[in-house]
């Protein structure tokens, strides 16, 4: 039987692979021992593509750490990222029968092994897909015909409850499914319409609720964990927070909130009562030089919030490999009520998107929210996209923004 946090007690498992990367740049070890996920980002990662372990080792050195946690990313649904390029996927729109028996099968097989049976698996499930349905699709200024696609087939929410279902029927796997993160599912027209996307995720393909143990939020986001120098009910000259152009009428500032008013909101559409978040936490530090040390001036509900904002963001819809952003809080179980855990599942230093085209074998495309020339798209409210220069392929090593995150940590090293 499963426990209500699996994080609670336990000490989880630092992929060596990841580990390596980090130790080997200056300052490094700081950090290279506090544990990230495993990314299953296409079928030959789960024996271990590109010189990096397969599952099987992984578990493995799990069990030779003595570890309790292990972090799995189940990432490789057909049509993958319908609403942006650079982690576009091997599996093209219709490819759903390859998702259930190459990819989800062959892991579910791997995690039943009776020799892993006192791990606790927490798997991650297909990050940034059912959000998109609701927010990048139809009549909407930000639809992308992907999504469209995506929608119309209904193959995230068949790959999504395939492996809820299989992933769930292992008794020491604990399903956490993606729920994006405030700056994009915190407005009214996506907030109970996620809920429910989600919902109907868990409950296709012969999946329940119950294989849902919880959700993550801000995955691979740059989203503040608290902003303490403004609150959503807070009025300045005549306005509401709400008002202000970072805010933007949301009716949350931060992942915490978020994550705690997402909870009830999959508790009310029907999700167990004892679920658990998790947050991402692995770039959202905003520390630095840059960090406001108190709210903003009260000049104007601007000036307000942009002074006091701890995410430097241009645009809180921008999502490649941000500039003045910073490691988070470090891992760690049950911060705040109904939260399981921050947990680092974006591998910190690993890019998220190139910066210009580079041909690949893995299907990523190029996307101009990587290039720091771009002006923007609908999803950013045509910002610029803040992204770092130079960077390399989604997961490959970027040195600069390691080095980076390292400097803007918040806590700081
Ligand atoms: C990439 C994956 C990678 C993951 C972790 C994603 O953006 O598409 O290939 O494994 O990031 O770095």
């Amino acid at each position: 039987t499963r426990v209500d946090n699996p994080y609670a007690g336990a000490k989880v498992y630092v992929n060596p692979d990841w580990s390596k990367n980090a130790a080997a740049e200056p300052g490094g070890s700081r950090i290279a021992n506090q544990p990230t996920a495993v990314w299953l980002d296409r079928t030959a990662a789960i024996n271990g593509a590109n010189g990096k372990m397969g599952l099987r080792a992984h578990l493995d050195a799990a069990l030779a750490q003595g570890a309790g946690v292990i972090q799995v990313v189940i990432y490789n649904l057909p049509g993958r990222d319908c609403s942006a390029l650079a982690s576009n996927g091997e599996l093209g729109p219709t490819e759903i029968d390859k998702y259930k028996t190459q990819y989800i099968d062959p892991i579910a097989a791997i995690m039943g092994d009776s020799k892993y049976a006192n791990l606790r698996i927490v798997t991650t499930v297909e990050i940034d897909s059912l959000p998109n349905l609701v927010t990048n699709t139809g009549s909407r200024p930000t639809a992308t015909p992907q999504c469209d696609v995506m929608k119309a087939n209904g193959n995230y929410v068949k790959g999504v409850g395939y492996a809820l279902n299989k992933l769930g029927a292992v008794p020491n796997v604990y399903n956490y499914v993606d729920a994006g993160h405030h700056g994009w599912i915190g407005w009214d027209d996506n907030f109970a319409a996620t809920a429910q996307i989600l919902k109907e995720g868990a409950t296709a393909e012969g999946s329940t609720v119950d294989k849902v143990h919880g959700f993550i939020t801000n995955t691979a986001n740059y989203s503040a964990l608290k902003e303490e120098n403004f609150k959503i009910g807070d009025t300045v000259a005549g306005k509401s927070v709400r008002e202000s152009k970072w805010v933007d009428w949301n009716r949350y500032t931060d992942e915490v909130s978020y994550a705690q008013a997402f909870r009830n909101q999959l508790v009310t559409a029907g999700f167990k009562s004892d679920i658990g978040m998790l947050i991402d936490t692995s770039r959202n530090g905003w520390g630095g030089a840059a960090r406001p040390a108190g709210p903003g001036p009260q000049t104007s509900v601007d000036t307000y919030v942009d002074g006091g904002r701890y995410d430097r963001r241009i645009h809180v819809g921008n999502w490649c490999n941000q500039s003045g952003a910073g490691l988070g809080e470090r891992p760690k179980a049950a911060p705040e009520a109904g939260i399981d855990a921050y947990v680092w599942v974006k591998p910190p230093g690993e890019s998220d998107g190139a910066s210009k085209e580079i041909p690949n074998d893995e299907g990523k495309g190029f996307d101009r929210m990587c290039d720091p020339t771009y002006e923007g798209n609908p999803r950013n409210n045509y910002n610029k996209s803040g992204a770092l220069p130079d960077a390399p392929l989604s997961g490959n090593w970027f040195s600069a923004q390691f080095q980076e995150l390292m400097k803007n940590a918040h806590p700081a090293l």
